[in-house]
């Protein structure tokens, strides 16, 4: 529960439930965890001290040791294949095939299904898979969401070659400076 700032003046009993996979705050847990966390944060206003209602800053606090919100913050670098107002897409750091892509909402959910703009979401997949058969002209594209390792929703666009048709390969090594390249080649057709 690092990075957690409590409330500062007197608000603290202005709490709120909020449900928190016990991943993303590296709890020891089997099951979902319900932590208590602040929902109001303060803003001193002359004498009066005014109470923000912050949903998006309080879901990135929570989530602070997320990986994937990091990367959305700014805190992680990524290879950034695409971006708009909701969602992100970055190259996976452990490929497992050339072109390996994760598509992520931008606010933080546990599973794709989650994610309230689910066609939209799939939409930008589609558009990044265009862009992919422009790149690469691969043999075909696949989809996978698994989303077990990050606890934050993810879908793997994967661009294959012949003989890259196993349901999922193994992880290649693929060196920064080829990832740097492959994630601006499928930006250059969005
Ligand atoms: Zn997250």
């Amino acid at each position: 529960m690092e990075g957690i700032v409590p409330p500062q003046g007197g608000i603290g009993d202005l709490y709120s439930t909020i449900e928190l996979h016990p991943l993303c705050s590296q709890a020891d847990s089997n099951s979902h965890q319900r932590f208590r966390k602040p929902l109001f944060y303060p803003l001193n206003y002359g004498s009066v001290y005014l109470y923000i209602l912050s949903k998006d800053r309080l879901k990135y606090k929570i989530m602070e040791n997320c990986i994937f919100c990091q990367i959305v913050l700014g805190k992680l670098p990524c290879f950034k294949v695409y971006e708009d107002k909701k969602f992100l897409a970055f190259l996976d750091i452990y490929p497992r095939v050339e072109g390996h892509t994760l598509v992520i909402p931008k606010k933080h959910y546990r599973w794709v299904y989650d994610v309230p703009d689910f066609g939209t979401y799939w939409e930008v997949a589609l558009k990044i898979t265009k862009a992919m058969q422009k790149a690469f002209n691969p043999y075909f594209i696949t989809y996978v969401t698994y989303g077990l390792h990050v606890p934050h929703a993810h879908i793997h666009i994967l661009p294959r070659k012949k003989g890259e048709e196993e349901f999922v390969p193994e992880v290649k090594n693929i060196n920064q400076d080829s990832l740097s390249k492959i994630a601006e080649k499928i930006r250059r057709y969005l």
